[in-house]
């Protein structure tokens, strides 16, 4: 196996056997592990029977702690960088440590993992061809509006990550703007309850307003009828 002295690994997003061999391999290897919560990867850690020096990095040490994993890096030791689920970077530390590896030519690797946004792409149905992620949707209501209006634009698949507070209210949002709209919302993808919710926009307004479904979820948009849906008829 080669060994680089940085390696982002993702990690499961609800189903702990959805990890791989390399992914156990690289941690085991390790000198360090940098995590947003130590004890979340702890106890994921323990489940795997691996113990390792932790070391946390969220989005309020970031700025320093990439420094400092840097040049310890560049000293010699090996680290892996994870972060509470799926990939390092989609919506969760990474992208500024990759930043301060390259400033300081430390040289890194990156290791495919279970990732939300793709998932609930290929799962939903929606097409898979061509596809935007806008990460997590605005809190206020004026923007996310505005992106939404956007996501009806784009002649392709949207994908947006929602908290469940605010799911019943986005959705209400895009019927009043689209009734029609082609829309999924993936939740609890790979745990016990794991449910596709398809329909369009009205339906599933109506729905998430009569029922209040919780855990995690992710948002797929998508109006124009594209080439690979002709394909599928
Ligand atoms: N880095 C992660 C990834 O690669 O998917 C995303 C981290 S982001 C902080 C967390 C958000 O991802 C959740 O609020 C939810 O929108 C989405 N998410 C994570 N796990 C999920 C799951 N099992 N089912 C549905 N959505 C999930």
């Amino acid at each position: 196996m080669i060994s680089y002295p940085v390696s982002f690994v993702g990690l499961p997003i609800g189903n702990r056997e959805d990890i791989t061999r390399r992914a156990l391999a690289v941690i085991e290897d390790a000198d360090c592990v940098c995590c947003e919560d130590t004890r979340n990867t702890g106890r994921l850690l323990a489940h795997y029977g691996i113990s390792k020096p932790l070391l946390s990095l969220h989005e309020h040490n970031e700025r320093a702690r990439c420094v400092e994993v840097a040049q310890r890096a560049a000293g010699g030791e090996k680290f892996a960088v994870v972060t509470d689920a799926g990939m390092p970077g989609v919506s969760d530390p990474g992208y500024r440590l990759v930043h301060e590896l390259q400033k300081c030519g430390v040289d890194y690797t990156v290791l495919p993992g279970p990732c939300a946004v793709v998932t609930a792409l290929v799962g939903s149905g929606l097409p898979c061809d061509a596809f935007y992620f806008g990460g997590f949707l605005p809190v206020k209501s004026g923007k996310r509006q505005r992106v939404l209006q956007n996501a009806l634009q784009a002649g392709c698949t949207c994908i947006y990550y929602e908290s469940p507070y605010r799911i019943a209210a986005t959705l209400a949002e895009l019927a009043a703007l689209d009734p029609d709209a082609r829309v999924c919302v993936a939740r609890e993808l790979t745990k016990l309850h794991e449910t596709y919710h398809r329909g369009t926009a009205a339906e599933l307004a109506a729905d998430f307003a009569a029922h209040p479904h919780k855990g995690e979820m992710v948002l797929l948009i998508n109006v124009a009828k594209t080439p690979r849906d002709e394909e599928c008829n």
